[in-house]
């Protein structure tokens, strides 16, 4: 079966388990190919809806994971998008598709943020591989601290499991109508993740589901003597 068949698949399951609804995000994820952001060991597990490794003590989130964040971000042609945790650069490509599709006369933007510089190096070179590179700007550096060179933005997607719903910086950084996700709580286990929307200066959240992901590590996030690799 090839990579094609396989995704097609892949994205049928998460439509029949009523993970992805919105026309938009499954074709972004019919679209995107997830194996050119894995190593070539990973590759023949690209479409099982499991994470995997992508080395540094890493992982890519499942299949499902992607979408459901997708979905909840509400993402649309001309955001903005800031993402914290690249890893291997294929959730940045799949927001890319949707708020920067071929030919939109009216494309945004995603700033996505990495702590180790060498994935943010592996993930720049498969957005280039994979055409994202001018629709995505891969940021070496602390994401707890946000990036204000860009603010604000329409949506922030955390991708790394926060000690709080929304690290200050981002608070400032996310724009009034705008929506955050984010998995809060415990460093390794008890986590939730959460959808917020600012309205003005309150920050409305809400629980989403119970999930499992690997720390956000940095000033306003776990302490890095934590991490384990
Ligand atoms: N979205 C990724 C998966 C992310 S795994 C993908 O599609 O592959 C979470 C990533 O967050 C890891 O690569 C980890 O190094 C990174 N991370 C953790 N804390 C961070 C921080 N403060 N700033 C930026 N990246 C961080």
């Amino acid at each position: 079966m090839s990579f094609k068949e396989k995704r097609k698949d892949l994205v049928e399951s998460l439509i029949k388990r009523k993970i992805l609804t919105k026309t938009e995000v499954i074709d972004a994820m019919l679209k995107v190919p997830r194996e050119k952001f894995l190593s070539e060991k990973a590759q023949s597990s690209a479409y099982m809806d499991t994470p995997l490794s992508i080395g540094l003590g890493q992982t890519i989130s499942a299949p499902h994971m992607n979408a459901m964040m997708c979905e909840y971000l509400e993402l649309k042609e001309g955001d903005k998008v800031l993402e914290i945790g690249t890893g291997s650069g294929y959730h940045a490509a799949l927001c890319a598709e949707l708020v920067a599709p071929e030919n939109s006369q009216n494309p945004g933007h995603v700033f996505t943020i990495e702590r180790h510089e060498e994935l943010a190096e592996r993930a720049e070179i498969s957005l280039k591989e994979t055409g994202y590179n001018s629709s995505v700007t891969v940021i070496h550096g602390d994401g707890t601290l946000g990036y204000s060179e860009a603010a604000p933005y329409d949506k922030i997607l955390v991708t790394a499991a926060s000690p709080e719903k929304v690290p200050p910086p981002l608070k400032k950084q996310l724009k009034d109508g705008g929506i955050l996700c984010i998995p809060a709580g415990s460093k390794s286990f008890g986590q939730n993740l959460y959808i917020v929307r600012r309205d003005g200066e309150k920050f409305k959240s809400k629980k989403i589901t119970g999930v499992r992901f690997v720390p956000l590590i940095g000033k306003f996030g776990f302490n890095s003597k934590s991490e384990s690799l």
